[in-house]
């Protein structure tokens, strides 16, 4: 006799373990199904996100910042250090023991909020009088029925056409997080998020890191004052980026990895490096969900095709985060994930699509809500821009941290946020005010009549809104 729940999670990232939590707040019976394994051999819940993606990275940054601050920042505070040296193995465990820490995180909170975690692969096996039959292979096999599932089995990297991963020479973010030694050369194919921010981290340990990318304009989705300033910063500190490249014959050897490309001179180029980090996207996770045996259907590139409240083609099958349309990113799966186990529980969720924000934690950090200048030219619409530079920002002197500039997007009558593009310092934390101000629907004068606590980087935030209407008062 199958184990009957009212939901059956597929996948337990943030999209996953978020909706299969606040499904069991509602009061709902919830089974999450996770096939993630960790090293030890013990389950692993949190999908790419805490194990190969969000939270190692941002570890290895942290880690990788303090070792260039120490290198190239401190003397600036009258701090030296001697015999300073780097122990990539501890780093790289406490990387580990950070995902580990998040991993028992997460399985501390479907046992405090009574939902059943079963480790293996889910798959839909067939429809019933119940609602849905699930199948889990693992060590042990079992059957599961549930009046709703939600998919959420997430997306893996994209590889290079015949270049499969080794994770040894060509690595996705997977091998990319765990180098045994900094290499001399890195190469790496994508100027994206992960790029880069893999990018910086291996750099700040020691590496010579060449970026190819494709794209003939470096974040070519990024407000372009931003995206110029980013690039000027990253390559200032020792990034190659190359844009506008065609990827040619890869070829792996005992000696490392050679790259032929075409730059955007069309002029023939070798580049070989002692590994080649491939960032160029992400495929979603359908294969062996049982799609086809059900009838669910995927789009013709995979992704599971839904509606704009999450639900699939099956009456009860619902599907959230990077295995759907939309962004890639675990915030993104976490209001999906809520918004769609609310719905089940008879509620209204909702996900605002327009106020998702984006960060790069690069140094400088990268982020944004809304809007970029270039879409609000191409609509044709009538905006005023603001902008305020870091160098103007006592406590952004004060840290030593002053490259980049907020800038604000608002609507020319109304004076509503429409956009807010930080490049520069905390950029991740400081994008909240923004996110809040447009959800709230706010204008820029809103942002600028609100008391800013001195000297922090919000204060920034706020100049650029008064600047909005041309009165910044520090500049
Ligand atoms: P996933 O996190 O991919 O989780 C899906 C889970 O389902 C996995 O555990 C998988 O094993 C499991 N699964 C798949 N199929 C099955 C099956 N049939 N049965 C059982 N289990 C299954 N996003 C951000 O917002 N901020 C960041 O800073 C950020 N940094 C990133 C850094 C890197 C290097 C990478 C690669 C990604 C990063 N992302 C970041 C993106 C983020 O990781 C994803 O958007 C997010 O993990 C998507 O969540 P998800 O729940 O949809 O899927």
């Amino acid at each position: 006799m199958a184990k009957q729940f009212d939901v059956i999670v597929i996948g337990a990232g943030p999209g996953g373990y978020i909706a299969a939590i606040r499904a069991a707040q509602l009061g709902l019976a919830v089974a999450c199904v996770d096939a993630w394994t960790s090293p030890a051999g013990k389950p692993a819940p949190g999908g790419t996100c805490t194990n190969v993606g969000c939270i190692p990275s941002k570890a290895l940054l942290q880690s990788s910042e303090h070792y260039e601050q120490l290198n190239h920042h401190f003397a600036e505070h009258g701090i030296t250090a001697k015999g300073v040296s780097l122990d990539l193995a501890k780093l790289i465990g406490r990387k580990d023991t950070v995902v580990r820490q998040n991993n028992e995180g997460i399985l501390f909170l479907f046992k405090k909020n009574k939902v059943s975690f079963f480790h293996g692969t889910g798959s839909l096996a067939a429809k019933t009088d119940f609602g849905w039959s699930v199948k889990v292979s693992g060590k042990t096999d079992e059957d599961l029925e549930g009046r709703h599932v939600i998919v959420a089995t997430g997306s893996s990297a994209r590889a290079l056409p015949g270049v499969p991963f080794d994770e040894e020479l060509i690595l996705s973010n997977d091998g990319a997080l765990r180098i045994p030694a900094v290499p001399k050369k890195l190469g790496i194919v994508g100027a994206g998020v992960i790029g880069l921010e893999m990018g910086s981290v291996w750099r700040r340990l020691g590496a010579e890191v060449t970026i190819l990318e494709a794209l003939p304009e470096f974040l070519g989705a990024v407000d372009r004052d931003v995206a110029k300033e980013a690039q000027k910063a990253l390559t200032k500190q020792g990034l190659d980026i190359q844009t506008g490249v065609r990827i040619g014959e890869v070829k792996t050897s005992a000696k490392g990895v050679s790259v032929q490309y075409t730059d955007a001179a069309g002029a023939e180029q070798k580049l070989s490096v002692n590994h080649l980090i491939v960032s160029i996207g992400r495929v979603p996770n359908t294969a062996g969900l049982g799609a086809d045996v059900v009838g669910l259907k995927l789009d013709e590139r995979g992704f599971v095709v839904v509606d704009e409240d999450c639900r699939s083609n099956l009456a009860n099958v619902w599907a959230v985060g990077d295995v759907v349309r939309g962004p890639m990113l675990a915030h993104k799966a976490e209001e999906e994930g809520v918004a769609v186990a609310e719905r089940i529980a008879g509620q209204h969720g909702h996900v605002n699509f327009d106020t998702i924000p984006w960060v790069i934690y690069t140094s400088p950090e990268v982020a944004w809500v809304g809007k970029t200048e270039q879409a609000l030219k191409a609509e044709g619409r009538d905006y005023k821009a603001g902008s305020f530079p870091f160098m103007a920002n006592g406590r952004a002197r004060a840290l030593g941290d002053t490259t980049g500039f907020v800038k604000i997007l608002a609507d020319a009558k109304t004076d509503e946020v429409l956009g807010v593009h930080i490049v520069g310092p905390m950029a991740s934390e400081l994008i909240a005010e923004a996110v809040t101000i447009m959800e709230f629907r706010g204008a820029a004068e809103d942002i600028a009549r609100i008391c800013h606590a001195h000297p922090t980087l919000s204060e920034a935030v706020k100049e650029a809104a008064l600047a909005v209407d041309k009165r910044t008062l520090n500049l």
